[in-house]
């Protein structure tokens, strides 16, 4: 699934890797032989485990001896206390801190709102995620229709929780406790910060912050943001002094004065009622925004809406490598909270328990994800011992049998590259490091990565360790990366021969240059000239080992002609996509942006876009040309063409 990575907000097994970072169903066969509950060795009894766990009920906030919770946080999601669901990492960095957190997953929202009063008013105060997913994208499909599953709740599900939770939790907190303070945060507000096209109510909408009502929103992975909002509570600060903390925003009357910060420049942008008139202003946001999101060093952004202004605060600097450790060392017990022992197993739970995640960021900058936005460019390692110390408690668990089913992140081969001269990336606004080149800049070393994978393969109790994360493949050739070299090859080679389960899978996305460079990507030759050393490696260790390519329909500037090239492209090249998916315009991305105006903000020229559900669908029924009676008929209708889908002459 990682492979997915890339395509973040356009499907929600990538939303849901934005944070939690899974694996892909590859591993199934191997997922299928583990028990379904993966309990610790030492048996426990039901106090203690419940104790192990942030207080999600009364009596067990009773069982702790407290009155009063610091701090309580809502979420969509069940609540898995495992480093890879965001609520469990908040949870748990707030408790660092010596406050009482507790938690409330899925609370009803449509009875006498008795999950909202039963743990009373925090100390501090609430915090409300929709939870690892876009709660629109976790929900609807491309073409707009209800799911009828959710992989976030036991039994996988629906209907545990609103549309747009962020606003409904806040809206009901706010009714009936006015006077507490609310924070978002989660993927769904954090790409939903300030104005942006909302695909399901084909409009823009104004910032979150603004419709939820909430007093302060946290973007990005939260951890340095929560950390200083809970040390500055505890000294006594005030909320509403809160102001000037990086990478939170804040809603300011329109007529107040903006904080003072040293060092910090200000952008204003257009208001949100300006970007309602007039598309060009709202693309002239997105332009800002997102050169500001690439920067180490952003400015602080200032939108109006009505009679407040947003305003966004700077990041923080990535995390240091001690700092993101820091995260995985905290008590989660890896496991779903005992209360769901009888309810089903929660898929996404079970997707990602022997998985590891070894970075986050992701430098690629495709225009369809959200991972930049929300994770950073920039790549945050975990140490050696770090994963170590997580394999060491993922091989104590009853039912680890030896496979790890992911050692990867946004992406899967991005592990400990940074820059040679960090200085100079701190004001770049480019939004990929790697296109349309590779920024001279950047080690691509693939070495650390290649010791790591090797280090987890001596170990006695690994009995193989797949990489189920997107492989970045335009960093393993010199045709697109000058540094590529022997230590890219011997990944390459390690990877097919050590790493997969016999299918690699890896996203080209199009077949069609023009497509592939809107999207941020390399063309689709790079991938020919993968799956010919793919292929060749495999025969050479006599794997039969197929290759899995991901490609996308809708994209903005793909036209019907388009899809029935990539149809014959693929006939050509022997492949019958598996792994296909239809665009879906996540909040605040580019792909997003020219889908709604139809125009390239920085060509300045008119792309095609299909809106259409339609068009939509015919664009998506020739992936499937194979099943639909050969390449002259595409999901049931005859396409009136000149050669395409039909083998090339050679
Ligand atoms: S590596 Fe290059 S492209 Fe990437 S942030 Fe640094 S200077 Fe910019």
């Amino acid at each position: 699934m990682i492979l997915y990575q890339k395509r973040l907000c356009n499907n929600r097994a990538i939303m849901f890797k934005i944070i939690i970072l899974t694996h892909t169903e590859t591993l199934a066969k191997f997922e299928s032989s583990f028990t379904l509950s993966s309990k610790p060795k030492r048996s426990m009894t039901g106090m203690e485990r419940n104790n192990s766990y942030l207080p999600a009920s009364v009596k067990e906030m009773e069982a702790l001896g407290w009155e009063q919770a610091d701090v309580i946080i809502f979420s969509g999601d069940a609540y898995v206390d495992h480093p890879s669901f965001g609520p469990a990492v908040i949870g748990r960095i707030i408790e660092n801190e010596g406050l009482k957190v507790a938690i409330v997953p899925q609370p009803n929202w449509r009875d006498d709102l008795r999950d909202f009063r039963k743990m009373g008013e925090p100390k501090y105060f609430f915090g409300v995620t929709a939870g690892n997913m876009d709660s629109m994208v976790n929900h609807y499909t491309a073409a707009k229709r209800l799911r009828s599953d959710d992989a976030y709740t036991p039994g996988g599900k629906s209907g545990f929780r609103p549309d747009y939770p962020t606003i409904v939790y806040t809206s009901i907190l706010k009714k009936l406790y006015p006077g507490a303070p609310v924070i978002i945060g989660g993927i769904e507000a954090s790409m939903r910060r300030l104005t942006h096209f909302d695909y399901w109510k084909d409009r823009l909408e104004p910032s979150i912050l603004s419709s939820s009502g909430a007093d302060m929103l946290v973007y990005g992975m939260g951890e340095q943001p929560v950390r200083e909002i809970v040390r500055l509570l505890c000294k006594g600060v005030p909320f509403g002094s809160l102001r000037t903390i990086p990478q939170t925003s804040v809603r300011l009357a329109i007529d107040e004065p903006l904080p003072v910060r040293e060092n910090w420049t200000t952008k204003t942008l257009n208001s949100f009622e300006d970007c309602l008139k007039d598309k060009e202003m709202f693309a002239q946001n997105f332009v800002t925004f997102e050169k500001e999101s690439n920067k180490i060093e952003a400015s602080r952004l200032v939108e109006q809406y009505g009679k407040e202004k947003i305003v966004v605060n700077p990041p923080f600097p990535p995390m240091s490598e001690t700092e993101a450790d820091l995260t995985y060392k905290l008590p989660y017990t890896y496991l779903p909270h005992p209360r769901y022992d009888r309810k089903g197993v929660i898929p996404a739970y079970e997707m990602i328990k022997f998985s590891v995640n070894i970075h986050r960021g992701c430098f690629g900058g495709c225009s369809f994800c959200a991972i930049a936005a929300h994770q950073g460019k920039h790549i945050v390692k975990r140490s050696g011992q770090s994963i170590m110390e997580e394999i060491d408690r993922l091989a104590g668990m009853e039912s680890f049998k030896g496979y790890l089913s992911d050692l990867g992140g946004p992406s899967a081969n991005m592990y400990g590259m940074v820059a040679k001269d960090i200085s100079r990336c701190r004001k770049c606004p480019r939004p990929s490091c790697i296109w349309p080149g590779i920024c001279e800049n950047l080690d691509t070393s693939h070495r650390q990565l290649l010791d790591l994978y090797r280090e987890v393969s001596r170990r006695r109790d690994v009995k193989k360790a797949f990489i189920g994360s997107g492989v970045r493949y335009d960093l393993l050739f010199p045709e697109w990366n000058r540094n590529a070299g022997r230590t890219e090859e011997d990944y390459l080679q390690e990877l097919i021969v050590s790493h997969i389960s016999g299918r690699l899978k890896v996203a080209p996305e199009h077949t069609a240059d023009h497509v592939t460079a809107l999207m941020r990507k390399p063309p689709y030759k790079l991938f020919r000239k993968l799956k010919a050393r793919f292929d060749a490696i495999a025969r050479k260790n006599d794997l039969k080992y197929t290759i899995v390519p991901y490609f996308i329909s809708s994209h903005p500037g793909c036209t019907v002609k388009d899809m029935q090239d990539l149809a014959g492209e693929l006939k050509n090249d022997g492949l019958k996509p598996e792994q296909v998916q239809d665009f879906t315009p996540t909040p605040m991305t580019l792909s997003t942006l020219i889908y709604y105006t139809g125009k390239d903000p920085f060509s300045g020229k008119n792309v095609f876009v299909a809106r259409s559900s339609d068009d939509k669908r015919r664009q998506k029924d020739f992936f499937f040309w194979y099943k639909r009676g050969g390449s002259e008929s595409y999901g049931g209708r005859r396409e009136k063409r000149a050669g395409a889908g039909k083998p090339r002459r050679t």
